[in-house]
């Protein structure tokens, strides 16, 4: 916190009027749901991206990250053209351009990033920027949004601003996510609810594995997989695959055609009954019982959906061989991190295991890590 303050006041000459913190998330099942307008259910990490922002009154909005190097990039808030700039600074400034949009006068702003979330792991570092941002320009500025309405914003800016077409969970998590809880999101009509989810006292953790291979949803895959899901929304003449009863998916299997999009369709509607049957299992306090259907998730993603990969795979099938309960990729795939429901004692020799079937794949050794459910975005200086 004193460091980004302390990078703020030698790049932009005086003190930051207030320093911020957005998490990164995981999410624990539900996935490729919030677009679906179907049910995720992420929890926050205990890593965060800090922003220290003042406000500025003459339409300049100079943006910087440590994380980036680099020079500070200089801007004019009502310059901001959508899909126009390239690089990191798109996300903050797509924020602006999203508030503004959404008629709240940001006038201008130094930002000054610094972020312990990995990028493009699949952990939301995205979403962590765009509400660390929005997030201190509406405290600044007093506009008094909510925040379901800061996420919206964020997810516009990445939308419409970046280009990358991504639902809403990620955004949602990183500013309603609570200490201790998993956020269970409607992402139809975006109600949440907060569950408890505390793993240490029933003696488990929860383990991430962070293979290190970048996704890239921008490279079209996602966008197809949402094209399919769209398409077989539009074959079953239902506004979204939410509209589809799990009890009701043999039956809308056997009208769609298309090989891809009935495995699309059938991903969608499984993992919503999955959220489901995992909220019950909190609920009932058996989280034991959550991890086979963890792996059940990852089955689905590999087979179905199609957005495994092999470290993915490789990370997930180990977990189980050295005794987790259940693993399975989380986020948008194609590479970022897998996470591992285990047994508290069972952490290390899965760890060792990934470790060891890492190396002798000739893969890259993943970043491990536990993560308990951390507290959502938040004013963390009063500067
Ligand atoms: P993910 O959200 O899974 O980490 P994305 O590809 O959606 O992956 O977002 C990663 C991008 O977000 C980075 O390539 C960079 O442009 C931006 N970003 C994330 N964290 C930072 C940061 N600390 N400083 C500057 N840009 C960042
Ligand atoms: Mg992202």
């Amino acid at each position: 916190m004193t460091t980004v303050a302390a990078g703020f006041e030698e790049l932009y000459g005086a003190p930051p009027e207030g320093v911020w913190a957005a998490p990164g998330r995981v999410n624990l099942i539900g996935e490729y749901t919030d677009f679906n307008e179907g049910l995720v259910l992420p929890f926050a990490l205990p890593h965060r991206t800090f922003a220290a922002v003042s406000r500025r009154f003459d339409g300049v909005l100079r943006l910087h990250s440590a994380d980036m190097g680099g020079e500070v990039v200089t801007l004019r808030v009502d310059a901001l053209e959508p899909l126009s700039g390239s690089g990191w600074s798109a996300y903050p400034a797509g924020v602006v351009w999203a508030l503004r949009e959404a008629g709240h006068a940001v006038t201008g702003a130094d930002v000054h990033l610094s972020s312990a979330v990995p990028t493009g792991a699949g952990l939301s570092s995205s979403a962590a920027l765009e509400v660390v941002t929005a997030l201190a320009l509406d405290e600044l500025h007093g506009f008094g949004l909510g925040r379901p309405e800061l996420a919206r914003i964020a997810q516009r800016a990445e939308n419409a601003f970046v280009g990358v077409p991504c639902g809403i969970m990620d955004q949602t998590a990183s500013a309603c996510c609570a200490e201790g809880h998993v956020l269970h999101l409607d992402t139809r009509d975006l109600s949440t609810r907060q569950v408890p989810f505390d793993l240490a006292p029933h003696g488990l953790a929860l383990l991430v594995v962070n293979t290190r291979v970048k996704h890239t949803l921008g490279d079209g895959a996602y966008a197809a997989r949402r094209a399919a899901c769209e398409a077989g929304a539009r074959q079953l003449g239902v506004g979204s695959l939410r509209d589809i009863p799990y009890a009701r998916l043999p039956e809308a299997l056997a009208r769609l055609g298309s090989e891809t999009v009935r495995h699309c369709v059938r991903h969608v509607v499984t993992d919503n009954e999955r959220v489901e049957r995992v909220v019950a299992y909190l609920a009932a306090g058996d989280p034991r019982a959550v991890g086979p259907v963890l792996t059940e998730g990852h089955a689905s993603l590999r087979d179905d959906l199609r957005v495994s990969c092999a470290e993915l795979d490789l990370a997930v099938t180990t977990s189980l061989e050295a005794g987790a309960l259940g693993a399975r990729m989380t986020g948008g795939g194609f590479g970022g991190s897998a996470i591992v429901l285990a047994e508290a004692d069972a952490v290390d020799p899965v760890v060792a295991s990934v470790r060891k079937a890492f190396t002798e794949s000739g893969y890259t050794e993943p970043e491990f890590f536990p993560a308990s459910p951390s507290a959502g975005a938040h004013r963390v200086h009063s500067g």
